[in-house]
Parts: C-alpha cells; structure tokens; sequence
C-alpha cells in the first residue's frame, strides 16, 4: 500500500475545500492564493486557449456519460427481455 500517496490525496482534499472557481477562467483554485494559478499569468490568447481546452475536456466527459447512458439503455433491455421471457 502506497501510504504516501494516500496521505498526498488527504491532503489535496483537505485543500479542496478551499477551492473557489476562478472569476476570469472558472476553474478551481485555492481561494487563499491572491492569484488564480490557472490563467493568473496569461494573456487574453493564453486564457482563449485554456478555455478550448477546458472545452474539449468537458466534451470528452460529456461524449463519456452518453456511452455511459447507452451501456445503461443496453443492460436494461437485457433485463427487460429477461424478465419479458419468464
Ligand atoms: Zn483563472
């Protein structure tokens, strides 16, 4: 068992709850830091291109849950016939 990464994740949750979205690119970032560490050093360009990456991720989790949704459909139709030919 890996101890110290367990105790890293404690102490990154702990600072989770510090955690305030950023006015300007809307991820999160430790509300006790003057600066938001994501977008505090861009430019207007810089941020332009966080935010599409921040996009396409949300995109990548958004296509995730539809085929999440479609395993779900499937497994309930089995089911469904399942419980149909009894
Ligand atoms: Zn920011």
């Amino acid at each position: 068992m890996d101890l110290g990464g367990l105790l890293a994740r404690g102490f990154l949750l702990k600072d989770q709850l510090h955690d305030k979205p950023c006015e300007r690119c809307g991820l999160l970032y430790d509300a006790r830091e003057s600066a938001c560490p994501h977008c505090g050093g861009l430019d207007a360009a810089g941020l332009h291109m966080l935010l599409a990456e921040k996009d396409r991720e949300q995109e990548g989790n958004a296509s995730m849950g539809r085929i999440f949704l479609l395993i779900g459909a499937v497994l309930a139709a089995f089911v469904l016939v399942g419980f149909l030919s009894l």
